[in-house]
């Protein structure tokens, strides 16, 4: 921590609510102050003293071209100059949403809004006036942005309605959701049987990443699908991660899978604030104006955003045979991580798909937030300070994924490995 990074910080916390404006970013789980950010290009971060730092955590998962993508930041730039709000229509919005369609076979119509919290707030008002059902469903230690219903605490068995995750959150709509162990089928089970015809929807990460990288156990989002078609529940995948991380389109797409609706955001925009709702067109015409399901936005499908997703989108579909490369790149990267723990005596995890993986402090297996639980947090913070100081920009908490994006290159993987080789001798 340096002086500069200091007074920044403390600058910050005399006019912001705790210095920061989403509270991950204030390190609280890892110790010390948050380092500032001055630019970033490629696979590389840079703080206010110039330091460079390899980065793994890509803004939380969106930038996966890496950063300051020149073609991306030429689509910005161009659509800048012709103004950057109307509150009308456009062609780009028409442009992005078929993308989108395209890209994902579930998806026939799609409503854009300038985040991933209010996608899924949009599918869980819209899954209550489809279905008129009160209740949902969710699975522990699953995020799925910051709107009242779905930031309900882990609750503990299939009986245990929520409780509220927050103050601010009225016990009576936290009653309303149901939380369940991940990957638990029998509560799974349980739990559908009991609450059926009170269900409106069940929202899940189809592959897990905000409690680390958890993947989904064989059969668990198929048993899912099944169990939400026989009753008429809508089953919302949340892939505002996992939406075009892997492939041109969701996760959905690799396991034949298909949702009734579909939360993206993230990747989508590039790096500008978006988030998309999008699903079977019976459903989504219920939403105003066709409908009579309220939602909104005076910056939605906002130039500068659409700009920024179709420019990525677009290079994702040229790439698209491309992320078997990216693939490898990440494989052999946590092939040699593991060697290295392994050599040092300190155990390790590591929950991996595709480019985006967590290495869990603790012999594993992690298959749901309990067990993701049992991490030793302080160990992983040490860790994280020691590679940060190594020039390696990590996630601030256990519990989040790290990312690769088309940037990194062979010798970011050779400097990673020999940052961590040094930080291991002092861990
Ligand atoms: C980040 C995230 C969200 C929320 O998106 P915001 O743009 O931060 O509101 C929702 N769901 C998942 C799975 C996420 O990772």
């Amino acid at each position: 921590m340096t002086k500069i990074n200091e007074d920044q910080f403390a600058a910050a916390g005399q006019v912001i609510a705790g210095g920061v404006n989403s509270p991950v970013r204030a390190w609280k789980s890892v110790d010390g102050d948050p380092v500032f950010v001055s630019h970033a290009q490629g696979s590389k971060i840079y703080d206010s003293t110039g330091k460079e730092y390899i980065d793994y955590v890509l803004s939380w998962g969106p930038m996966i071209l890496g950063h300051a993508h020149p073609e991306v930041i030429a689509a910005i730039c161009r659509t800048a100059q012709k103004g950057t709000s109307f509150g009308a229509p456009t062609d780009a919005e028409t442009n992005m949403a078929r993308l989108i369609c395209e890209a994902i076979p579930s998806i026939e119509r799609v409503r854009m809004t300038s985040s991933g919290t209010e996608a899924t707030m949009t599918a869980i008002r819209l899954s209550r006036g489809y279905t008129g059902r009160n209740m949902i469903m969710k699975f522990d230690g699953c995020y799925h942005g910051h709107a009242d219903s779905l930031l309900i605490k882990a609750g503990s068995g299939v009986a245990t309605l929520g409780i509220p995750g927050s103050p601010g959150i009225p016990e009576a709509l936290a009653k309303l959701t149901l939380s369940l162990p991940y990957n638990d089928l029998d509560a799974l089970e349980k739990a559908i049987e009991r609450y059926a015809s009170d269900l409106a929807a069940v929202i899940v990460e189809p592959i897990a990443g905000n409690m680390g990288v958890v993947l989904p156990e064989n059969g668990f989002l198929k048993k899912l699908r099944e169990l939400t078609a026989q009753n008429g529940i809508v089953l919302i995948f949340d892939e505002v991660i996992t939406g075009f991380r892997f492939c041109f389109g969701g996760y959905q797409n690799l396991i034949g899978i298909k949702p009734d609706l579909t939360c993206l955001g993230k990747i989508i925009g590039g790096g500008m604030p978006v988030g998309a709702i999008g699903g079977k067109k019976e459903i989504m015409e219920r939403l105003a104006p066709t409908g009579d399901v309220y939602q909104a936005g005076t910056l939605s499908g906002n130039p500068l955003a659409m700009s920024a997703g179709i420019a990525t989108l677009n290079i994702l579909k040229e790439k698209a045979d491309s992320f078997a490369a990216l693939t490898d790149r990440a494989n052999g990267l946590c092939w040699e991580v593991e060697k290295l723990f392994a050599k040092r005596g300190i155990a390790i995890c590591i929950n991996k798909i595709f480019s985006m993986f967590t290495i869990f402090f603790q012999q594993g297996p992690v298959y749901d937030l309990n067990t993701a639980m049992q991490s030793d947090t302080r160990l992983y913070a040490r860790f994280f300070h020691g590679m940060l100081e190594n020039g390696v920009w990590l996630a601030p908490s256990q519990f989040e994924a790290g990312f690769l994006s088309f940037a990194h290159t062979d010798e970011d993987m050779d400097k990673t490995l020999a940052d961590l080789g040094n930080t291991l001798k002092i861990l």
